[in-house]
């Protein structure tokens, strides 16, 4: 038997192309700010994370030009070994003190900070508990460790105690979640799950991918949206959206930093990320509590964005954030509908199993504080031009 078989048959994927309706690995020919251009068309970017828009910002970009002048463009090694810089440090530095931590590690990638900080720190006598709709890389992280794994029910707090009764005082139990759900955009439902945290004595790691930047006082994120930041033990976040760059990091106690350090073998094993990243992540850090108006701004644009999606009956879940989902149910109504809105100028992203639960099909869209009102006002009419010529708005 052929084990590369498989590679032959990937109907879901053939059945897309077939009908032209296959949404991903669309390349940008321009930056990802509010209009990217594609296939030398301009469209209006409503699914990108860039959510402040600093991509764009002149400061941002000037602090990456430097650093590829000063550093070169990469580190060519790991960060226990030679692939460490003082803006490394300095980043971790300005990281920890944002969050309120004492200290902070910075990962190559958020997925990797995932992977790392889990496998480093659910060991063999412990339990996970985890959100079934917790981010793919929280999942992997699990199946890295070598601890048992088990999911409640989204947000589903009985569920959650009803895991925590079954492993207290035979586990060490480690309840991992999302701060905000990247697909739905909702939020973890924070005081509750620490009331519960307390009572059973877990820990609790936080992965604020898509919260950092865009919630709390000063954009400080879930735990600080619910002034429950001293109750969180650790924080992962990534800087690949709101800090504009790409790479993660994990905030906590120093002991548990430095533990993950030496044990997380993603962090370990893999190169360190190039200065420009990491001179982009500080000076969008720089930005985030200097210059106030891009956080306001998105969630001005968020209110007028939800408000015309749902003036046009659209179900758009339970969102809480910059992530707002047009959830459709069926695949391939789900994937007509994208095409059509591609086709009319609009680029949003579209999510099938196992991104979301089968039979919730759903199109991803996000709001950037760089839209302006006329991007706004262009893509409602865009959905709802198209959203009434397929029947799916009223
Ligand atoms: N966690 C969540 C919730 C995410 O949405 C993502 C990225 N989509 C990651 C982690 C991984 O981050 P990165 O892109 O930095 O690998």
């Amino acid at each position: 038997m052929d084990p590369f078989a498989k590679c032959e048959t990937n109907p879901r994927v053939k059945q897309a192309r077939a009908l032209g309706i296959y949404p991903y690995f669309v390349p940008l020919a321009s930056e990802s700010g509010p209009e990217v251009c594609v296939d030398g068309r301009s469209m209006l970017m409503f699914g990108s994370n860039n959510y402040l828009g600093l991509t764009q910002h002149p400061r941002v970009k000037a602090a990456a030009t430097a650093a590829i002048a000063r550093y070169g463009t990469a580190c060519t090694g790991s960060r226990s070994l030679n692939g460490s810089l003082e803006l490394h440090e300095v980043l971790e530095a300005r990281i920890a003190r944002f969050t309120g931590r004492e200290a902070a590690l910075v990962f190559t990638t958020g997925f990797q900070a995932n992977l790392g900080t889990i496998a480093a720190l659910v060991g063999r006598d412990d339990v996970a508990i985890i959100d079934r709709a917790d981010h793919a890389s929280i999942l992997d992280g699990c199946r890295l460790a070598f601890g048992e794994v088990v999911k409640y029910r989204h947000n589903d707090m009985d569920d959650l105690e009803r895991l925590l009764a079954r492993y207290a005082g035979n586990k060490g139990m480690v309840i991992i979640v999302d701060g905000v759900f990247s697909m739905h955009g909702d939020l973890a439902n924070l005081p509750e799950i620490v009331r519960l945290k307390r009572k059973y004595e877990a820990r609790l790691i936080v992965d604020d991918a898509h919260g950092i930047g865009v919630l709390g006082p000063g954009g400080r994120g879930t735990a600080a949206h619910f002034g429950l930041e001293d109750d969180v033990d650790v924080i992962v976040g990534t800087f690949s959206k709101s800090f504009a760059s790409t790479g993660g990091f994990l905030a906590a106690d120093a002991r548990i930093v430095d533990y993950v350090k030496h044990a997380a073998r993603p962090f370990l094993f893999s190169a360190s990320i190039p200065p420009a990243q990491a001179a982009t992540a500080l000076a969008a850090l720089d930005i985030m509590e200097s210059e106030g108006q891009h956080f306001k701004q998105l969630w001005a644009n968020l209110d007028c964005w939800k408000a015309g999606l749902g003036a046009l009956n659209l179900d758009i879940g339970r969102s809480e954030t910059p992530i707002v989902p047009i959830v459709i149910g069926d695949d391939l109504t789900m994937l007509a509908f994208w095409r059509n809105l591609f086709d009319a100028g609009l680029f949003v992203n579209a999510a099938v199993a196992p991104a979301v639960e089968p039979g919730n099909a759903l199109l991803r869209t996000s709001c950037m504080a760089t839209h302006t009102e006329e991007h706004l006002e262009r893509a409602l009419e865009i959905v709802r031009e198209v959203g009434h010529r397929l029947a799916l708005v009223r």
